[in-house]
């Protein structure tokens, strides 16, 4: 069969593979994404966007598209479920969760791929790949071949990409599991408020919550961890779990959809094999808990779209592509820490109960409060980019600037020179960073270069040591 030529083809449309497409696109790249299931997931879930991905979702401006179909909560509280108020200091316009359907999440972020030019294919998976010095043929479960500069990974925790590649996937497997499902129940709201309140005393993962027309989302912990993660529980299961912990199966009956996840905790040994590279969770898994994957993942894809743009349209510094695993590595690293913590402050366990209840007294100081909620938020991630002040490699919060927002000067995904003094120019780099002379921004920085991602590239006030720097991020210019 014929072998038609994209920039980059991407398996898996999830949060992950949709963001990344449309972060290509904004740099013309001809993407293909490759998607397994013929229909999106139908269930649920309902997940939580934090701050850091709230922001990235203003820079392109997509956030509009998603509040009305998301609720707003505060960002507090989510530290292993330790209830608190919010912090105080959480420099940010977009400073609140917004909880949402998984499955609307995946269709909006879809849709917006393919408005700007992405070829979604679905019933399509990836099921081969072979690369060499110019590309990487890729095979699909129809038969076809298709042939691609790059092949991205964001297949998920089961990656296919990634077992092609044979790379490992050190880590800790599951120790527990939890069912999850939604199903309608036959007993009265006061008695499922009554059994929540004193099972939810000494066991987390335990919730009957109403989802509307007499469905409900129950989540209870697994007699144990399943042979086989794919094989979903059965209503029966269900029924004994919540009688261990409850001593009532609640009359749950007719389920929509059930479903079981579990705390294993892992790591890709790379993210990167030549043209192929991996992300979302196809690169890390950690439990559920304080909301991170998927936020990690999107984060993820808006680190590497431009990267891999720059690589494709053949302006990319030689080492700018490796940036990719040597900034998202580390951060993935923390958030499997965070969680793993997390999960020991959820155990029913006397000595881990004890911890939560001096950390649940240590947060009533602001400054702890508010590392975690920095931590779980993702806004106080500093990629190393060498020696310089304390804002270089972290992000710009939403500012005004020039008469409007920061943000929106972003939405085409390219660099930009902040420039307060007003003698700064970007020159042959035009074509990629935007300039803003402003005296009146409320920075303390006499400029700052921005990258496509919001993170600062640079500070100072010097001709020269801008062009290194531009250079650096962003290629030699066309007239070098
Ligand atoms: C109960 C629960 C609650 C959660 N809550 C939150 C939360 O509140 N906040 C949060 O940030 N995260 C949450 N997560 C985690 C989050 O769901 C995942 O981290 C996120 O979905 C990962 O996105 P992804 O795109 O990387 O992978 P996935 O969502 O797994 O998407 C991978 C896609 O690839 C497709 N695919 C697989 N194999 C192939 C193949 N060979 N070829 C082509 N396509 C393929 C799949 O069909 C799928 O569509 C939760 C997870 C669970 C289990």
């Amino acid at each position: 069969m014929d072998s038609p030529m994209f920039d980059v083809v991407i398996a898996g449309c999830g949060p992950t593979g949709a963001m990344l497409a449309a972060e290509l696109r904004l740099h013309d790249v001809r993407v293909l994404v490759l998607e397994r299931e013929i229909e999106p997931a139908s269930f649920v879930r309902i997940v939580g966007l934090h701050i850091r991905s709230l922001e990235l979702m203003a820079m392109r401006g997509l956030l509009e598209r998603l509040l009305p179909h998301g609720r707003q909560r505060p960002a507090g509280g989510f530290f292993a479920a330790i209830a608190h108020p919010p912090p105080e200091g959480l420099d940010s316009a977009h400073a609140y969760l917004l909880g949402m359907q998984h499955s609307v999440l995946v269709r909006l972020l879809s849709e917006r791929a393919i408005e700007v030019g992405a070829e979604v294919r679905r019933g399509s998976a990836v099921v081969g790949l072979e690369q060499d010095s110019e590309g990487v043929t890729v095979d699909l479960s129809d038969g076809e071949r298709v042939r691609a500069s790059f092949l991205v990974g964001c297949d998920g925790g089961r990656s296919t990409v990634r077992k092609l590649l044979g790379v490992g996937f050190p880590g800790e497997p599951a120790r527990t599991e939890t069912l999850m499902g939604e199903m309608e129940v036959g007993a009265p709201p006061e008695e499922i408020a009554a059994k929540m309140a004193e099972v939810g005393r000494s066991t987390k993962q335990f919730w009957l919550k109403p989802l509307g027309e007499g469905i409900h989302q129950v989540v209870v912990p697994a007699a144990g961890v399943s042979e086989d993660r794919e094989e979903p529980p059965t209503l029966g299961d269900f029924q004994q779990q919540l009688r261990a912990f409850a001593g009532t199966d609640f009359g749950v009956h007719s389920p929509r959809w059930m479903s079981r996840f579990g705390d294993a905790t892992r790591l890709a040994e790379t993210y990167r094999v030549g043209r192929v590279l991996l992300a979302g969770d196809a690169a890390h898994i950690h439990p559920p808990t304080g909301g991170q994957g998927l936020n990690l993942g999107i984060q993820d894809a808006f680190n590497l779209g431009w990267k891999l743009a720059a690589q494709v349209r053949g302006w990319a510094p030689g080492a700018l592509l490796d940036t990719y695993e040597a900034e998202r590595r580390p951060v993935a690293e923390d958030v499997l820490d965070n969680t793993r913590a997390q999960m020991e402050l959820q155990s029913s366990e006397p000595g881990p109960q004890a911890v939560r209840r001096l950390l649940t007294e240590l947060m009533g100081f602001n400054d702890v409060n508010r590392h975690l909620i920095g931590k779980i938020t993702a806004i106080d991630i500093r990629y190393d980019f060498g020696e310089g002040p304390d804002l270089l490699g972290r992000r710009l919060p939403d500012v005004d600037v020039g008469g409007g927002r920061l943000y929106d000067l972003l939405h085409g995904g390219r660099g930009l020179l902040l420039d307060r003094t007003g003698h700064l120019v970007v020159g042959g780099w035009s074509d990629r960073v935007d300039y803003l002379g402003d005296r009146t921004v409320g920075l303390e920085a006499p400029c700052i270069l921005l990258r496509p991602d919001g993170h600062v590239a640079w500070v100072g006030d010097g001709q020269q040591d801008l062009d290194q720097h531009l250079a650096r991020w962003f290629g030699l210019s066309p007239g070098d």
